[in-house]
């Protein structure tokens, strides 16, 4: 335990290290816009997503994002935040969106409310904590199931749901071939991508696709930036899935 004392001057620097951080994601996000135009052609916006990390993959995926000049919101576990807090950091650094997958991937609603609250919080904190940046009040439950139940407490608690529209099925097919051919053929404009930052094969796939749909007139950007481009701003306990309902 800290002395007292010492825990006053411990939230006085992460305070200011939020602080910090936030004025500089501020200073460097640009503001998307669907539509606009990239090299001539209309651009059309999509949300990348990693979920299950972070892991030893999570920097190939963040240099792939670096070399593309695009961002990606990562679905991370909070077990996994306290083992990788340098990887979460340099994605928020990066204008990543890092946001909550629960603590250890458990079925939240196989849980009472107040395991799901602790599961929910405890994530939130611990990216807070490693990024220095108040993560958006947003999470992806795990495998994607909700029930009534985890909505309704989820809206308690502030949370909108994210959900997807784009499966990679990257888990199962563990296959950078596969995967690739998964993302490219299946991606519509304000799309959703369920990817993972936990295998090699989708490292691969990444390196691929990603410049291929910039070719295309795709433009990637956060959840956040998604939504907030073609105005689909959720309230609380609701479930957004991209910005076509597919
Ligand atoms: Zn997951």
């Amino acid at each position: 335990m800290l002395e007292p004392s010492c825990r006053a001057y411990a939230i006085i620097i992460l305070t200011l290290s939020v602080l910090i951080g936030a004025s500089a994601l501020a200073d460097s996000a640009e503001e998307p816009a669907a539509g606009a135009s990239i090299n001539g052609k209309p651009s059309m916006l999509v949300a990348l997503t990693f979920d299950d990390g972070p892991s030893v993959y999570t920097d190939a995926i963040l240099d792939i994002l670096e070399e593309n000049g695009v961002r990606a919101t990562f679905c991370v576990l909070g077990r996994r935040v306290v083992m990788y807090p340098d990887k979460v950091r340099r994605a928020a650094a990066m204008g990543c969106e890092v946001i909550g997958h629960s603590w250890d991937h458990t079925m939240l609603v196989n849980l009472t409310n107040e395991e799901m609250t602790r599961q929910i919080m405890d994530t939130h904190r611990a990216i807070a904590l490693a990024t220095g940046v108040e993560p958006p009040m947003i999470y992806r439950a795990p495998g994607g199931t909700i029930s009534p139940r985890l909505l309704a407490l989820s809206g308690e608690l502030g949370f909108t749901l994210l959900h997807w529209t784009v499966g990679s099925n990257d888990f199962a097919l563990r296959d950078a071939k596969k995967i690739y051919k998964a993302v490219y053929y299946n991606t519509r404009e304000g799309a959703i991508i369920l990817c993972h930052d936990i295998y090699g094969e989708t490292v691969k796939a990444m390196r691929k696709v990603i410049p291929r749909l910039i070719e295309q007139g795709y433009r990637f950007v956060t959840v956040t930036e998604l939504m907030r481009a073609y105005g689909d701003e959720l309230s609380p306990g609701t479930v957004y899935r991209g910005h076509k309902d597919w």
